[in-house]
């Protein structure tokens, strides 16, 4: 049976629309003995900003108890200098969150910090449990009470009091039975522990800083920003322990296959980030070209949907040889239309997002390069609005292949009816947009711009065939809800 249909039988329908599986996080983690760990995690997570926008907090250790503090908003909304003050310590963590499993409340903003036998304990989780629902019940029947409806408690909870005489043997122990994606920051009285789950869905990075502090992070975007250097990934399936000895490896836990998010180099991680070794700015160049190539359009000037589709823009033009120029200006302190919470106001918000620059587009033919297109809900505006810029034609090149299946591992995505390339030929899509032509990147072309084994990655949003058991996330993750 085909994703969708089971979909629907579990009954994703328009009345569940508002139902979108996943978190998109920044987690971030510090060791460093001599620093003022809780500035330079609110540095950290300033540079994450962009993996979550909802809620931000910062736990800090002094190695006698953890503090925290946690607000809805945005990190420069929720920490000023008052709020920074007392958390004093050299161990921190981080987190920022835009809440797509779970809602946006407080009670799930991170990170989650919670007394244990073992003392304090504080998590960041960046991802999307696809057996949480399960977890959750055994959970409740132990009699352990839970205050949101995020998974991330959930994970916190089985640390807390799950089995292990360690902090390390409950980390093995929960890693044995959490299925989907988890980067992980724990904080405990001692130690950070920083944990990628086997698959290495979503990105995770070790750096140093000064003569005796380490960093973990989301992305290494974040290491740049606060002076560190970066180190490695962290691996796939790794638990690592960090204390004022320095990282080491506490375990590696084995998986039947890397599975790395796609949408992760298209879109998500910031282009300054460098994911094996390549700067992801690179990549998505070469995403422009490979589009150039597979689907070149008779043109006069090529612009980018801005910020996140510019780098596949200037690909497109250096190898269509068509000039690339700025056509849109981005007001940087909408934010991203994407996070608002319903439909209507998202509508609204994207011709509050950008003006057409008329200059550069009067008279002329357009290629429209964007990143991605997920509910098609961006790109009509824009079509409409460089027309009225006096643009002669519009041809919108995406570089990515069109998303027909929800993300269950921690990228919102939306739902099956909300897709709309799930529910739309390209020509309809094209009609749709208005557009004069409409085309999207090969999968392949796409894994070719990466210049890695196209054995390893996640493509679920493009397939449907995902990397964990399809009737397991479908029974979790409509049950959750
Ligand atoms: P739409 O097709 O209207 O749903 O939005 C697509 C636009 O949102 C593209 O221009 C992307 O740059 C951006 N986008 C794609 N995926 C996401 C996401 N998961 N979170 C926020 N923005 C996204």
């Amino acid at each position: 049976m085909a994703p969708e249909q089971r979909g629907a039988q579990a009954g994703l329908g328009p009345a569940n629309q508002s139902d979108k599986p996943g978190h998109e996080c920044g987690v971030f983690g510090i060791v460093a003995p001599n620093a003022d760990v809780a500035r330079l995690t609110f540095f950290g997570l300033y540079a994450l900003q962009h993996r979550g926008q909802e809620s931000a907090g910062i736990a800090v250790s002094n190695g006698r108890g953890i503090r925290h503090h946690k607000e809805m908003g945005l990190v420069a909304q929720v920490f000023n200098e008052e709020k920074l003050r007392p958390l004093t310590g050299h161990l921190a963590i981080g987190h920022t969150r835009y809440s797509t499993t779970g809602s946006s409340r407080i009670e799930n903003a991170q990170p989650f910090v919670v007394e244990s036998a073992l003392g304090p304990l504080a998590v960041g989780h960046n991802g999307n449990l696809t057996n949480a629902a399960a977890l959750r019940r055994e959970l409740l029947t132990r009699g352990v009470g839970l205050t949101s409806s995020s998974d991330s408690e959930v994970i916190t909870q089985m640390l807390a009091g799950g089995e292990g005489r360690t902090w390390e043997e409950k980390l093995r122990v929960f890693m044995v039975r959490a299925q989907g994606a988890y980067c992980l920051t724990v904080l405990t009285r001692e130690a950070l522990f920083a944990v990628r789950d086997p698959l290495g869905l979503h990105p995770l990075c070790l750096g140093r800083i000064g003569a005796d502090g380490w960093v973990v992070a989301s992305e290494s975007c974040a290491l740049g920003t606060i002076g560190a250097e970066f180190v490695r990934e962290v691996e796939p399936g790794e638990i690592l322990a960090i204390t004022e000895d320095g990282p080491r490896t506490v375990a590696r836990m084995p998986a039947p296959r890397p599975a790395e998010c796609l949408f992760e180099y298209i879109y998500f991680a910031r282009p300054d980030s460098t994911l094996h070794g390549t700067a992801l700015h690179a990549v998505r160049v070469a995403q422009g070209r490979e589009l150039a190539r597979e689907a070149p359009a008779p043109a006069d000037v090529v612009i980018s949907v801005p910020d996140s589709a510019t780098p596949a823009a200037i690909g497109y033009a250096q190898e269509s040889g068509i000039p690339y120029s700025e056509g849109l200006i981005k007001n940087r302190y909408i934010g991203r239309t994407f996070i608002q919470p319903d439909d209507q106001l998202r509508k609204v918000g994207i011709s509050l997002k950008f003006n057409a620059l008329s200059d550069n587009l009067a008279g002329k033919r357009v290629v429209l390069v964007d990143d991605s297109i997920v509910r098609g809900n961006t790109s009509g505006p824009i079509v409409r609005l460089l027309r009225e810029a006096g643009a002669r034609e519009v041809h919108v090149r995406v570089s990515s292949p069109p998303i027909r299946h929800p993300c269950f591992l921690g990228v919102d995505m939306a739902t099956y009816p909300e897709l709309i390339a799930h529910r739309l030929s390209i020509p309809e899509i094209c009609a749709h947009l208005g557009a004069d032509s409409l085309a999207y990147l090969s999968l392949e072309g796409l894994i070719r711009s990466t210049r890695r084994d196209p054995a390893a990655f996640c493509r679920g949003c493009f397939t449907g065939e995902y990397p964990v058991s399809i009737e397991l996330v479908d029974k979790e993750v409509f049950e959750l809800r």
